[in-house]
């Protein structure tokens, strides 16, 4: 069996609030609580909910931009969970991030061959012009023309900066990219072809994407697996095709019945999903779900329901999915 590029288990992030002049902590906020999953060389992992479930701070975790309260990460088979900043150097060309904003994203006051070029003058001991022949080379290959290098990131429009934020993503192989909301600032025809790009290199490089969306039309298209995130834990994981055709958590059921089709008759018994929500830091008891649940029995409110297979490659927390 092929090693995953990236597994977690029990991925925990709890954030302190702090009140008063003693800064006290008052309470605590639960982002992520015991998230397990792993991604495989040439896969992409959807994560999908609402906005507030926690499924960037998954994001960050993964690449170490935070430190995880509980849990592990394994980075190509390596524990990196607690590895300090020089031993965690290493591991980090290989796993990179594409921001969702990429108007905030790249700084205007380099030029483009500056910001493409970064990551290879941090990682990489090379003179000027080979990162210069690179440079221009990735830029070419994400649909640029390679002497865009002498300008500034402003004076392109936003599916193009995205293009550059991509290059610069590649410039170092990495095996793992989490692209977070990656598409979901661009024009709909614009999201189109830099998902079809972000195919394109995967097919190429063999790269494994955990991509981060709430928009289930850019899962359908580019995911070969979806987990879907509520309130700080996945709640159901399967292959695309799999929880498309059947859905079986009531969450993952209203989401996809949420989401924009074609014929309103094959609505007719959907679950409607209603208010906000609730706040991570006093997560409902039981299953995290059962304020908002249709279909809530009395067991809901008080035990957590574990995950559990249901088919292959088919994961479900839920008490009414045996
Ligand atoms: Fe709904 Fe209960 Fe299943 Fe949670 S465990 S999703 S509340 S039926």
């Amino acid at each position: 069996m092929t090693e995953p590029v990236v597994e977690v288990t029990g991925l925990t992030k709890h954030f302190p609030v702090l009140r008063g002049l003693l800064r006290r902590t008052v309470a605590t906020v639960k982002a992520v609580d015991g998230v397990t999953l792993s991604i495989a060389p040439g896969e992409t992992l959807c994560l999908v909910g609402e906005s507030g479930c926690g499924k960037s701070t998954v994001g960050r975790l993964i690449l170490r931009l935070m430190q995880p309260t509980a849990g592990t990460i394994r980075l190509r088979g390596t524990d990196v969970t607690d590895l300090g900043d020089a031993a965690m150097r290493p591991h980090r060309r290989h796993a990179q991030m594409v921001f969702q904003d990429p108007y905030a994203s790249l700084n205007p006051r380099l030029t483009v061959g500056t910001i493409v070029g970064e990551p290879l003058e941090n990682y990489d001991d090379t003179d000027a012009a080979s990162r210069g022949a690179k440079v221009a080379a990735l830029l070419e290959r994400v649909g640029l023309r390679a002497d865009a290098m002498h300008r500034y990131a402003f004076e392109f429009s936003g599916g193009q900066r995205q293009r550059l934020g991509i290059a610069r993503a590649l410039a170092l192989d990495p095996g793992l990219i989490v692209a977070d909301e990656a598409v979901s600032a661009l024009d709909v025809s614009v999201q189109a072809q830099v998902l079809n790009l972000l195919m394109d290199l995967q097919e190429e490089r063999n790269i494994a994407y955990l991509f981060i969306s709430h928009d289930l039309g850019v899962v359908e298209h580019i995911g070969h697996r979806i987990a879907v995130m509520y309130l700080g834990e996945i709640v159901e994981i399967a292959p695309k095709t799999t929880l498309f055709a059947t859905p079986l958590h009531p969450y993952t059921r209203a989401l996809i019945e949420a989401a924009p089709i074609a014929d309103p008759r094959a609505r007719a018994d959907r679950i409607v999903l209603e208010g906000d929500i609730p706040s991570p830091m006093n997560p409902p008891p039981g299953c995290r779900f059962h304020t908002r649940c249709p279909v809530a029995i009395a067991r809901c409110r008080s035990e957590a329901p574990r995950a559990r297979m249901v088919g292959e490659n088919h994961s479900v927390a839920c008490h009414l999915v045996a």
